[in-house]
């Protein structure tokens, strides 16, 4: 059956589909046979549904929850293992079950492009809120997630991922595409349902996706072409993503000031300054060069309007520098001629921000 053969080959069984994605550090979870839901927990960690709610059902927090311990895939996604004999028991249990994989543990976010047709936003800035789009887009010529991805690939000058560079991209029953990309190291991204742009979700953080090979009723999960490795977030994405506030920004400690900059200046002035201060103070290595000269340039432009003086601002600067373990003749040239250039950019407040 030369030719034929991709059809006769055997499907990946759930299983092997699991164990080969654990191997690769992804956590995974069933779902229900036939559908894209998680399979019902034990009968204390299931509610039910609001027509026929469980009585069984005590209501806990399912991130501590003991089955977890126990080994049962309680709490769907929260579940989610790479630990092959779990994953194994589970699977002998229910052999129909599908595969989620859980996003935020297993360091990916998935770019899901749906394809399910409805009204396209009648306001054509909401296709990609926040994105300037060409002027000359044909009525008629977006349809769906697809063309949203396009345009914004095409904005951005970037290449459509999938293409190059290569990474895994699993298509839905529905006709849609699932882009998985690893978020780059020390980043934590959270799911949003079309904040990036009409019809393009993320999963990430405490969401799943449907692994290629599971079927459900609706049809298969399929990986496109060859590629089944996952490439890292491209830049020009991440970007778009944190713009669009996908990206979870740990809170770091404020740090204590040792100065009143609200003696500086007044209202608008004294805030300015305090945030500069702070910005120079709390810089990371690697950036607290690059941060102080921008500050000690932004404090420059800001000399004429609040009458600050020359040496007040360098004063401040010193104390905030060294906060960020900056000092010596670098420091002191950085902070004099950051000043100056921003003293010949004076400016000026107009209206409610005066
Ligand atoms: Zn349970
Ligand atoms: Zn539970």
């Amino acid at each position: 059956m030369r030719g034929g053969d991709h059809l006769t080959a055997p499907a990946p069984t759930p299983i092997r589909v699991a164990l080969w994605l654990a191997a690769q550090g992804y956590a995974v979870h069933p779902l229900a046979p036939g559908g894209k839901v998680p399979v019902r927990g034990c009968d204390r960690c299931s509610p039910g549904t609001a027509e026929r709610p469980n009585p069984a059902y005590t209501e806990h927090d399912g991130r501590a929850c003991p089955c977890h311990v126990a080994g049962r895939p309680c709490h769907g996604v929260l579940a989610a293992t790479v630990d092959p004999d779990r994953i194994a028991q589970w699977w002998k249990r229910t052999p129909a079950a599908g595969v989620g994989v859980a996003a935020g543990p297993s360091g990916l976010v998935i770019l899901d492009v749906d394809c399910h047709g409805g009204d396209m936003p009648t306001d054509l800035e909401m296709l990609l809120p926040g994105v300037e789009l060409p002027a000359d887009i044909a009525p008629g010529s977006v349809v769906d997630g697809r063309d949203v991805l396009a345009l914004l690939v095409e904005v951005r000058r970037a290449t459509l991922p999938g293409c190059a560079p290569e990474t895994l991209t699993v298509r839905t029953p529905s006709g849609g595409f699932h882009y998985w990309f690893r978020a780059p190291a020390g980043t934590v991204w959270r799911p949003q349902a079309g904040a990036l742009g009409w019809q393009l979700d993320v999963r990430a953080g405490s969401s799943y996706a449907v692994a290629p090979g599971t079927v459900t009723r609706d049809g298969a999960y399929t990986a496109l072409g060859d590629c089944r490795t996952v490439a890292e977030l491209p830049v020009w994405l991440a970007r778009d993503l944190e713009r669009t506030g996908h990206r979870v920004r740990p809170e770091r400690p404020r740090v204590a000031l040792p100065w009143r900059p609200r003696t500086m200046g007044g209202g608008y002035v004294a805030a300015a300054v305090e945030s500069e201060l702070r910005a120079v103070a709390e810089a990371q290595p690697g950036t607290r060069n690059a941060t102080l000269n921008r500050s000690a340039f932004n404090l420059g432009t800001l000399r004429a309007a609040g009458h600050l003086e020359h040496d007040q601002l360098a004063d401040v600067l010193r104390d905030a520098a060294r906060h960020a373990g900056l000092s010596g003749r670098e420091t002191e040239a950085a902070i004099r001629s950051g000043l100056s250039a921003g003293a010949r950019h004076p400016r000026t407040f107009t209206g409610a921000a005066a």
